[in-house]
């Protein structure tokens, strides 16, 4: 079948565009997933910590302030570990979804240890916070063909993993119960590129300016804002929790909050709005190199 691409989206009471604040809560589950190693490395470990423990309570304060609700992914092992910065979250009006369990990227997983692992996220969520999530971000945005499916059945509303469009859609589940509303993402939007850096284990060594990363992230609002766009930023708060990188989102969040013409919204609210139009659910099926 050929891809069609996303049919554009009308945004609820005359805005001309959509952005969310999200925030990929990893701490040291996405470091321990791919190097269990490093849980004898005890400054690695605390590099991540700085997320929960300093980044994040820093992040709600200037979200507060700005009177903005954001969507925070949280891995399962993250809320066991950190139960008061989930719930301080939760406190905070934010939505809480789900980022797997250790950090597990579903491409590549069979469909029954990929259901493991969304299942074991959900009880923690569930256990820590008593949230039942209706979004989910595939770790590493790695999504496979059967999790639309997997998260249908479970009844949630929305992914946030996939990168083919401007504008979020209705996602076809083949042999699922329902449709799932994909709201895109793009690498150019998460701070992981411009500020990562851990010897041995992820980053090229160098370590961006804040000025320049908000550089970037501003001339893609400002674009995605003419073409009625949907703007997602992906943070870390053991990254973006930093002072002055705190600080330099912060006039990002400012600069689409005073906008006047951008809805801002955690990801639930736009997935809900998005399933509220009706919109013709898109078939993505995997492309066959054979062809
Ligand atoms: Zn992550």
């Amino acid at each position: 079948m050929t891809p069609q691409p996303a049919q554009p989206v009308v945004w609820p009471r005359g805005r001309r565009a959509a952005a969310c604040f999200s925030f990929d809560v990893d701490a040291e589950s996405a470091v321990l997933h791919e190097h269990p190693q490093a849980a004898h490395r005890m400054s690695v470990m605390s590099h991540q910590s700085y997320g929960p423990l300093v980044g994040v309570p820093r992040l709600l304060r200037i979200l507060d302030r700005r009177g903005v609700r954001g969507t925070f992914f949280v891995p399962g092992f993250t809320a066991r570990r950190y139960p008061d910065t989930v719930r301080a979250i939760v406190d905070g009006g934010h939505e809480i979804a789900h980022h797997g369990y250790l950090h597990e990227p579903p491409a590549g997983v069979d469909a029954g240890t990929e259901a493991g692992h969304l299942d074991r996220g959900l009880d923690a969520l569930e256990a820590v916070a008593g949230v039942r999530p209706v979004g989910y971000r595939a770790p590493m945005w790695e999504l496979s063909y059967h999790s639309p499916r997997l998260l249908a059945e479970r009844g949630f509303l929305y992914d946030s993993s996939l990168m083919d469009a401007d504008v979020p859609y209705e996602l076809a589940v083949p042999g699922g119960p329902s449709s799932l509303v994909e709201i895109p993402v793009q690498w150019a939007l998460d701070d992981w590129e411009q500020y990562c850096y851990l010897p041995g284990i992820s980053g090229s060594g160098l370590i961006e300016s804040p000025r320049k990363a908000l550089e970037i992230w501003t001339l893609e609002f400002e674009a995605m804002r003419r073409e009625g766009g949907c703007f997602v930023m992906t943070s870390h708060p053991f990254l973006s929790g930093r002072p002055s990188r705190a600080a330099a989102l912060d006039e990002l969040i400012a600069r689409a909050v005073d906008s006047g013409d951008t809805w801002v919204a955690p990801l639930s609210e736009i997935a809900r709005h998005i399933r509220s139009l009706g919109l013709r659910p898109r078939v993505l099926a995997p492309p066959d190199p054979a062809a």
